[in-house]
């Protein structure tokens, strides 16, 4: 039976696909407003999952808990709440640095997300370690904040950027980014997943390669973090960056990760309260790691709603949550390749491609894609997603984008097929 009767969509969460181990249904009772009608369709369908997660109540509540019954500025303060305070958001430091496997908490930096991570790093690298003529390797599918900090460096410092190129399927070529090693390259900053394409990329591969070249990576995880397990060490990057949002916690807070040894040799990012030891105007010192880089009152009530996200996804458990979303993956790939004029960007091997399915259905635009979905209660994103050279390559001014999180269902992907369909009946 179509999901889609008299432009009405029918509750399509019962009965729900489950995974071994990981029934969806009672998850996503932790997210309320996944029970929104939108347009009078009921319940929304919410396939934009690459541009910001859902958050489940247990992140909402402990924030809304912590504002109420803690609320003090952290590290200053000698008073009860002002601890409390400090005790919690230190805590959540020590909850990412499991989360990531980092060795330490000095590793742990808290940004206001991958943005200002990569920013950070980009800035600090190319003082420290970057002149004119120096080279960082970036690829051809990055997200804008991976391109443009460090054009802001071309700009400051004349150092270059060398770019790997794609395959046609949307895969790193390999064999291109051996040869862009030269002895004026100094860092590789790549992303893990592709936030348009899916393309999981090699990373173990791609930081071996650099080290061997003695260079450092940069792994931006802004779409790795919320769909698979990252181990710093296991993956031996140099810096990893990620953002709160995208994997189910608050907006504003992100992390920055970066190995002891780099971190230390690197410059302050932004001068203030917090990340000094003494001041004078003769003289100013620098406080130790992680705080030399956290100039200013830090987000301490969103880190705790980080915590409670990246708790929250460890309870459900990664094997489940990747096996999950693999199969939607495949099962979304498949039943969208049954849609005539349907063209799905990016790797065809499920393997390589992650939660993010970018298409094109025959000539239809992108925008009226998007914007008819959206009347039937189905929300994805369109455009160039913050990814312009990426679209130059591909020859495209933008795509429509699905990108599922652990709360979608296969009658999810079902109500976007139809929904596509009938989209394509109306043109
Ligand atoms: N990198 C990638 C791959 C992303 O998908 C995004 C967000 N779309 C970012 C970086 C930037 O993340 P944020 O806006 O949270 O800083």
């Amino acid at each position: 039976m179509s999901i889609i009767e008299n432009n009405k969509i029918e509750k399509v969460i019962v009965p729900l696909h489950t995974r071994e181990g990981m029934g969806v249904g009672p998850i996503r009772n932790d997210f309320p407003i996944l029970d929104k009608t939108i347009y009078g369709k009921y319940p929304l369908v919410y396939l934009d999952n690459a541009a910001t997660t859902q958050k489940p109540r247990v992140v909402v509540e402990a924030m809304t808990e912590e504002y109420y019954n803690v609320n003090a500025n952290v590290h200053r303060g000698v008073h009860f709440l002002s601890q409390q305070a400090t005790e919690l958001h230190e805590g959540s430091r020590e909850t990412v640095r499991k989360f990531l496997n980092a060795r330490s908490t000095s590793e742990i930096v808290f940004t206001r997300g991958t943005t200002e991570s990569i920013n950070l790093v980009a800035q600090c690298f190319s003082d420290a370690f970057m002149k004119e003529g120096d080279e960082v390797i970036v690829s051809e599918m990055e997200h804008h904040s991976n391109i443009v900090s460090w054009q802001l460096q071309q700009q400051r410092k004349g150092i270059k950027l060398r770019v790997i190129p794609i395959t046609d399927d949307g895969r790193l070529r390999m064999e291109e980014y051996e040869k862009l090693f030269s002895d004026r390259t100094r860092i590789v900053s790549v992303t893990h997943i592709s936030n348009v394409l899916g393309t999981v990329n090699p990373v173990k591969e791609i930081i071996r390669i650099a080290h061997e070249h003695g260079v450092p990576v940069l792994i931006d995880g802004a779409q790795s973090t919320p769909h698979m397990k990252v181990d710093v060490q296991e993956s031996d990057c140099d810096f990893f960056a990620f953002s709160g949002h995208k994997i189910y916690g608050p907006t504003g807070i992100g992390v920055l990760y970066g190995k002891e040894k780099w971190l230390e040799k690197l410059p302050p990012y932004m001068g203030g309260g917090e990340m000094i030891k003494n001041v004078s105007f003769e003289k100013t010192t620098f406080n130790e790691l992680p705080f030399k880089f956290e100039a200013g009152t830090p987000d301490y009530v969103a880190s705790t709603g980080l915590a409670r996200a990246l708790d929250y996804v460890s309870s459900l458990g990664w094997d489940a949550i990747e096996a999950h979303e693999r199969d939607l993956t495949a099962y979304a790939m498949q039943k969208m390749n049954e849609i005539e004029g349907m063209h799905i960007f990016g790797p065809k091997d499920i393997e390589q491609h992650d939660a993010v399915i970018s298409f094109q259905v025959g000539n239809i635009h992108h925008l009226d894609m998007g914007t008819l979905l959206d009347r039937l209660g189905i929300a994805i994103r369109t455009g160039h997603h913050c990814a312009e050279p990426l679209m130059h390559r591909l020859g495209i001014e933008g795509t429509c984008r699905a990108s599922f999180a652990l709360y979608n269902t296969r009658e999810e992907v079902d109500a976007l097929v139809a929904g596509i369909n009938r989209v394509r009946q109306m043109f």
